[in-house]
């Protein structure tokens, strides 16, 4: 299951949260402190942070 990380501006606080691959890119996790996603900003997870550099054979 992918971890992605994410960072909440309202709490100031990092946290990660498993994403389905479905919604991984239209939407951000919801903050556990405040229960807000306006205020949500998705990171690099770790897997894809390395690796952001695209290959042509992809
Ligand atoms: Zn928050």
């Amino acid at each position: 299951m992918p971890v992605y990380e994410f960072y909440c501006r309202k709490c100031q606080k990092a946290f990660t949260a498993v994403m389905h691959v479905s919604e991984h890119d239209a939407d951000v996790a919801e903050c556990p402190e405040c229960r807000r996603k306006d205020e949500v900003e998705k990171r690099l997870s770790t897997f894809t942070a390395v690796t952001s550099r695209k290959s042509a054979s992809v």
